[in-house]
């Protein structure tokens, strides 16, 4: 069942994305080699906790920490670690705000110094199809409408979309129906209604679209171990035009590639 929201709670969803957008941007300031990833998930949940917002991820179904770290051939829910950036790697940044009852959901993927040409690629390609998506999802249009949108442009590229995760309804839980793929075909699933609010997360590989599960029960990597991006950002649906509710700019003010 799909709860849609009224526009008073869309607001504070609105807020939440803020909170959860400049938290990103703080994160944002130590992507760099020499960083451990435990240290840019101390730097979002004191963000986060600062501001009114709760991390949505910490305790999630056992989820131990306010970030999912995941880096190269991980392609999503890794955990911050011990792990040092170093130069050459990947870094998808995902984060959830809990505010007043209501979460906000959004992921970005950096390159961290000298990235090859090929997976720099990939980064771009994987986030021109995040708003590729977005832009089909406007009233009437129906689910499979954003998946296809996604799933035309990367793999029109070479790149491969994974299929066992995808993007969902969230409110007042972080995840809600619909399940929103990033693959798929035009004018098929769900016809998308004043109120809804989805989390649109393109994930896709360099090669293989297959994944395995790692033994920590979290941890999804590629199975042929080449590099996956992933990018999200929380959006709504009104009857006249599609909104944005999170946000990337506190990031990309902060970090150019
Ligand atoms: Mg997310
Ligand atoms: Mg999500």
């Amino acid at each position: 069942m799909i709860h849609y929201k009224t526009s008073e709670e869309v607001q504070i969803i609105k807020e939440g994305a803020q909170i959860l957008g400049k938290a990103h941007g703080e994160v944002a300031k130590y992507i760099k080699e020499g960083v451990k990833t435990s240290f840019l998930d101390k730097i979002a949940e004191e963000y986060i906790r600062d501001n009114q917002g709760v991390p949505s991820f910490k305790g999630y179904n056992g989820f131990p920490a306010a970030l999912c770290i995941s880096v190269n051939e991980v392609v999503v829910h890794g955990f911050p670690s011990n792990y040092v950036l170093k130069d050459g790697d990947i870094i998808s940044v995902d984060c959830g705000v809990f505010h007043q009852g209501f979460h906000s959901d959004s992921a970005y993927t950096y390159p961290v110094g000298e990235v090859s040409p090929q997976v720099l690629s990939l980064l771009k390609a994987t986030k021109e199809s995040l708003y590729l998506g977005i832009e089909k999802a406007i009233l009437g249009n129906r689910i499979g409408d954003i998946g296809h949108a996604i799933q035309k442009h990367v793999e029109a590229k070479g790149y491969t979309v994974v299929r066992e995760l995808v993007g969902h309804g969230l409110g007042r839980n972080l995840h809600e129906a619909p399940e929103v793929p990033n693959y798929g075909k035009k004018g098929s699933g769900p016809i998308l209604k004043d109120g809804l609010i989805i989390a649109i997360e393109p994930m896709v590989n360099l090669g293989t679209r297959n994944i395995v599960q790692e033994r920590d029960g979290w941890t999804i990597r590629t199975a042929d171990r080449k590099q996956s991006a992933h990018f999200e950002h929380t959006i709504a649906i009104f009857e006249d035009r599609t909104e944005i509710l999170t946000t990337h700019q506190y990031i990309e003010e902060n970090f150019k590639f």
